[in-house]
């Protein structure tokens, strides 16, 4: 379906935004996306890729949803295209909408625009509880080693990716980060790792406000055992400190349940969602406590384009159609099967495939240097390559050091598709290996 180089044309508009786009902008492959249906992107010149990149975990019920669509359309075409003070229909039924399908007694929403200010406002929801219940010192916060929370500047404070944090001239000595017990890059797992990084900041708990994490670590995707979270959850509890899970990437059904953290059977304080509430539009949305969530006096937390209309309008008819076809459900079966084929690929290249891991619809294929624990940046990124020459799209390689082949198709996608790119991933694999050694 692809052809193996780039169009002469779609050249010439990477060369534009390469003139006019800073370098941050510059990613991989150097296609041009001009249009695309539910698990397909396409440009002008007759290629069609299989997106297993969800448009970075955005697009969880496929690109160009017709009900999403449609829901856009009729939106603006009331002429109501911003709103901001006064809530129109829209904006308190998605937050009916949100909070039922989130545990008690995470019952009220506040809609954002990005991922990273749902973040920001959970790290400043935290510290106000903090000060509330234990004073002016209860303001640390807590994030882990190569997490990501967005760029804003606490959030990027409290993700864990030390390289992004070069340019942060006064770090705020109250935001630390600790080992996410992921299992393989860190050898300890355990919950003591937890209170000895603690301890080792020399932060008390009755110091520590709040703890934000993941429900997967996106750099993977990795997890953390069940009994860390447990013991993470009852340790917030009993020190005050509101547990926030970050669902930017992995709610909305990406892992086979409505929420990662369901998978932990824990209930945090606060959840931080975005990307794949509306498969479009930007929105993003913290969810909560009541009693955290109504800190703050009317109108202190806003901004201009919270809760805008066709934002809303477009995730509740994409949170419709994920619970109405029970998105979540194929997510969970197609999951497995995704994460077998996952597997089978590492099983023949056991040297240079470290680690696989997945939960439903996100999966990773995490290279080492032959018989190391060394990430291979190359091999990851020739493998993305090879793949999108052969009609099947990911993003960049992922992780701290780029050695990450991610899997996060849209939700929609049947299993002959899945398989299709299996096949593909794993011929990009032994040609990869090949040419690499
Ligand atoms: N948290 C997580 C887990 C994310 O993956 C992202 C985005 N990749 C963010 C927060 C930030 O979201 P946004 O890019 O919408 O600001």
């Amino acid at each position: 379906i692809c052809t193996p180089v780039p169009h002469p044309e779609s050249i010439q508009h990477i060369e534009r935004s390469r003139k006019y786009e800073p370098l941050s902008m510059r990613g991989m492959p150097p296609i041009v996306w001009d249009r695309a249906e539910d698990i397909f992107v396409f440009d002008k010149y007759g290629n069609r890729w299989l997106d297993w990149s969800s448009g970075v975990l955005v697009t969880n019920c496929g690109h160009g949803v017709p009900e999403v669509r449609q829901a856009i359309i009729d939106q603006v075409n009331s002429g109501l295209i911003h709103n901001y003070v006064f809530p129109s229909e829209e904006r308190p039924e998605l937050c009916e909408l949100i909070a039922s399908v989130s545990p008690d007694p995470l019952k009220k929403v506040f809609l954002l625009s990005t991922g990273s200010e749902a973040t920001e406002c959970a790290i400043k929801l935290s510290r106000a509880h903090g000060i509330s219940v234990g004073g002016r010192e209860k303001i640390g916060i807590i994030g882990f080693d190569r997490g990501y929370h967005g760029r804003t500047l606490a959030s990027q404070q409290a993700g864990g990716m030390s390289g992004q944090k070069t340019w942060i001239v006064n770090m705020d000595p109250a935001i630390i980060n600790v080992p996410f017990p992921d299992g393989y890059w860190e050898g300890d797992s355990s919950f003591d790792g937890f209170l000895q990084a603690v301890e080792k900041s020399g932060m008390k708990p009755s110091q520590i406000a709040g703890v934000i994490m993941e429900s997967y670590q996106g750099v993977g995707p990795d997890f953390a055992p069940v009994e860390y979270i447990e013991k993470l959850r009852a340790w917030c509890t009993e020190h005050e400190v509101v547990l926030t899970f970050d669902e930017v990437q992995s709610g909305f059904g990406r892992t086979g349940k409505f929420w990662a953290f369901e998978h932990y059977g824990v209930v945090p304080d606060l959840i931080c969602c975005g990307k794949g509430i509306s498969s479009s539009l930007p929105l993003a949305a913290v969810i909560g406590r009541p009693d955290i969530m109504d800190q703050f006096p009317p109108g202190s937390m806003t901004s201009t384009h919270s809760g805008n209309p066709v934002c809303c309008a477009a995730a509740l008819a994409n949170i419709r159609k994920l619970l109405d076809e029970d998105l979540t459900g194929n997510a969970a079966r197609m999951g497995t099967v995704l994460l077998a084929g996952c597997l089978a690929i590492q099983a023949k290249h056991p040297e240079v495939i470290g680690n696989v891991t997945g939960a439903g619809l996100v999966a990773g294929l995490q290279t080492v240097k032959r018989g190391t624990k060394q990430p291979d940046h190359d091999l990851a990124h020739r493998v993305i390559e090879l793949c999108y020459q052969k009609g099947l799209l990911f993003f960049a390689p992922v992780g701290a050091w780029g050695q990450t082949v991610k899997i996060c198709p849209p939700l929609t996608i049947p299993q002959e598709a899945l398989e299709e790119g299996l096949a593909v991933l794993a011929e990009a694999f032994d040609e990869a290996v090949a040419e690499l050694g």
